[in-house]
């Protein structure tokens, strides 16, 4: 069990290597068995049956990310996706959600075209103020999905406030904490149900494993229900993506903070150049900062900057990077720079000149250095 009484960074390293009674193995072995063995009585010594329903690499990891958050259980999954497509599944034709304006794309379009189509109502609010949220309310809405600070605005919801608001309507809050990672957020603490990770971005952190996790604060009917669709549904990760996943847990914190000091470094350059519009970062835009600076102990190490000027001019900035590679996703050693609207397609309301940044663990000067050449070559003088 998780002694609490430990730092978060030496809670993160225990729970990344658990100890292996078989063979004192520092690194945990890898369980690829898709069967274990019964007693001759009929029982499961091991407590496993069958590697669907769980499986010890699986364990480790539910236990990790729910202990890292604060809750009582964790759940993984094949990827965020499947782990939010598993809560909605939760739910039934009828029930209702209310979910940001802006967040991870993928989600919206699961929500709009998947789960509209089975019966379950949504609203989209900005949930920046908690006004929108409850005018939204619904006789059921079950659910209060926030994603903060939002993928790719950076929008920041007040967790604490928007958890009031979901608990006096009979719902609960589940809180998307990709962006924020438990090292510089704890949402359960600050009054939310349940937390949502793509573990594909900072907790595998490099960018070479797919997984998602919800972890819980209550054991209620709710979590019963996402339980049963994890076994029954097996929407799971395989036992060699959650033992990559464990594997970035020990450096998680020490990545996260690193990647979050550079990236303020990095948006504090581009908020003073010539040839940016604007820098959405939750610490430095006027919108977001009070109450980011509340409920985080670093912004994090993704932010966006919308280039004067139009898409052309943001994808010729984009094309002419030398250390930031082209690529969606973020969480790794590597950075990354993404032109967002061409990925979310033409139903987007993200601005047509913004890039997102995922700083990765480079030199923070040598970033900046890239940056300024790729704006001096891509933007007319
Ligand atoms: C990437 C991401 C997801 C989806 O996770 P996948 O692992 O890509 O399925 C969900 N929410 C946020 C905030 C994300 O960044």
């Amino acid at each position: 069990m998780t002694d609490f009484s430990l730092a978060f960074d030496t809670q993160a390293v225990k729970l990344g290597a658990p100890h292996d009674d078989a063979a004192g193995a520092i690194a945990p072995p890898i369980y690829l068995s898709t069967t274990f063995e019964r007693a001759a009585d009929g029982s499961y010594p091991s407590g496993y049956e069958y590697a669907r329903d769980d499986n010890p690499n699986r364990s480790m990891l539910e236990h990790a990310i729910s202990s890292l958050e604060g809750g009582t259980a964790g759940a993984a999954f094949a990827s965020g996706s499947a782990a939010v497509m598993t809560l909605f599944q939760a739910l039934s034709p009828g029930d209702h959600v209310i979910a940001p304006d802006d967040m991870y794309y993928g989600v919206r379009l699961m929500l709009e075209r998947c789960f509209a189509r089975w019966g379950l109502g949504v609203t989209l609010v900005d949930t920046t103020s908690t006004e929108n949220i409850a005018a939204a309310m619904q006789e059921r809405t079950r659910v209060v999905l926030i994603e903060t600070p939002s993928n790719p605005q950076l929008k920041v919801t007040d967790i604490a406030a928007a958890a009031d608001v979901a608990h006096a309507a009979g719902a609960q809050l589940v809180c998307d904490n990709t962006m924020a990672t438990p090292v510089l957020q704890r949402p359960i603490e600050l009054g939310a149900d349940m937390v949502v990770h793509s573990t594909t971005k900072y907790l595998s952190g490099h960018h070479d494993a797919m997984g998602g996790a919800l972890a819980t604060k209550n054991d209620n009917a709710l979590w019963n229900e996402v339980r049963f669709l994890q076994k029954c549904c097996g929407a799971i990760p395989s036992p060699f993506a959650c033992w990559l996943t464990l594997r970035g847990l020990p450096s998680l914190a020490h990545r996260v903070r690193r990647q979050s000091e550079s990236a303020l470094q990095v948006a504090r350059y581009l908020s003073n150049h010539k040839r940016v519009e604007r820098v959405l970062h939750p610490w430095i835009s006027p919108e977001s900062k009070d109450v980011a600076k509340q409920q985080m102990t670093g912004a994090g190490g993704v932010f966006s900057v919308c280039i004067k000027g139009g898409a052309d001019d943001a994808l010729r900035v984009a094309a002419r990077t030398r250390i930031f590679r082209r690529a969606t996703s973020f969480g790794g050693g590597e950075s990354l720079i993404e032109h967002r609207a061409s990925v979310e397609g033409p139903a987007t309301k993200t601005p047509p000149n913004l890039l997102r940044l995922a700083i990765g663990l480079e030199d923070p000067n040598d970033l900046i250095a890239d940056l300024e050449q790729a704006i001096e070559a891509g933007t007319h003088s």
